[in-house]
């Protein structure tokens, strides 16, 4: 077969931009180096987040494969840019969260690292406009956002996603505090996981460190300047190297 074709952009995010290609369902992601946070209030250019975003991406879909979870994820091209299946992108933000921080504490009284568990799920409206609110499952229903079945089928595949990670993290030193999913309808009709899993995405931080600053390996690290941000992803992605060989080529 030809080497894919990239061809127009379809849509650009604040973190990555997507280009239809010259196969069918089939669209380029590439990453970005944009950090923004606070409803893009606060921007910056971080040189080389796209590459590590990118590469923690492809490695976390496919260990996530490997485990029986599917995403749009379906190989690498160059370093930054990766191919997906094209899917419709569901305005839901799935939240998993094993631990208490961010958003949960400013809106409950729980103080920060109160283990949840079970992993606690919020969902909120995926529109910057808005300030991604959160849904009720009320709202949800109004809305229309998903059919019952695709609520059911969402949860059980964000809690399997939150197993896998755990379990595929401990290892490397790596605690999963809380992490934000998103879902797409295939032209099939199937809710596949989709959007990116990175430390732009998930808080992270480093197991045995007590410092509640030193620990952040994360984008939290951007949002509260602590600096070391780039470092810090770079070594999340030291330690999701060390899960297995290069992402692979799509053909
Ligand atoms: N998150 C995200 N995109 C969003 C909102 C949240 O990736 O638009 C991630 C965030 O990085 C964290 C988790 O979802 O890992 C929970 O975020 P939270 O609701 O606590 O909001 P925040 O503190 O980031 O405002």
């Amino acid at each position: 077969m030809t080497a894919l074709q990239i061809q127009g952009l379809l849509h650009e995010g604040k973190a990555k931009k997507v280009f239809q290609t010259d196969r069918p369902g089939v669209v380029a992601v590439q990453y970005k180096d944009d950090a923004t946070a606070f409803n893009a209030q606060k921007k910056a250019q971080l040189a080389g987040k796209g590459l590590l975003n990118w590469e923690i991406s492809a490695r976390l879909f496919e260990a996530l494969e490997a485990q029986g979870i599917s995403s749009h994820y379906l190989g690498c091209l160059e370093p930054g840019w990766m191919v997906v299946q094209e899917v419709e992108i569901v305005p839901v933000e799935v939240v998993l969260r094993n631990r208490a921080a961010g958003s949960l504490c400013r809106q409950l009284p729980i103080k920060p690292d109160t283990p949840l568990q079970p992993a606690l799920l919020d969902l909120y409206y995926k529109d910057d406009a808005l300030g991604d609110p959160l849904l009720t499952e009320a709202r949800l229903e109004l809305m229309q956002l998903l059919s019952a079945a695709e609520r059911v089928e969402l949860e059980r595949l964000a809690r399997a996603v939150n197993a896998a990670l755990q379990t595929l993290m401990r290892p490397l030193q790596l605690e999963l505090v809380d992490f934000k999913l998103e879902f797409g309808r295939s032209a099939d009709g199937r809710l596949l996981l989709a959007d990116e899993i990175s430390p732009d995405t998930c808080r992270l931080w480093e197991v045995g460190v007590a410092d509640a600053e030193h620990r952040i390996l994360d984008k939290d690290r951007f949002r509260k300047d602590l600096g070391g941000v780039v470092e810090a992803y770079g070594e999340v992605l030291k330690r999701v190297q060390g899960l297995g060989s290069s992402p692979r080529q799509y053909r």
